[in-house]
């Protein structure tokens, strides 16, 4: 009976309630990854700090760098 639990008619804001079991946690990077593609630092291997503790400048201390993948 549970065929009439989609009364997601317009609400895309419980569209993330109906797939628990589709979305694991690890499936969210695939969800949240955008076109261009984000990847970890390769500088400070996605910590977003320096040897130095120092906030990355290839990252700008995110962690993480944005790569256009369409070869702009
Ligand atoms: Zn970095």
């Amino acid at each position: 009976m549970q065929s009439q639990s989609r009364q997601g008619a317009g609400g895309a804001a419980i569209s993330g309630r109906e797939t628990p079991d589709t979305l694991a946690p690890a499936d969210q990077a695939k969800a949240g990854t955008p076109p261009t593609g984000e990847a970890l630092c390769r500088a400070c291997g996605g910590s977003g700090r320096d040897p130095e503790r120092r906030p990355c400048e290839n990252c700008g201390g995110t962690g993480k760098v944005t790569i256009g993948i369409g070869g702009a």
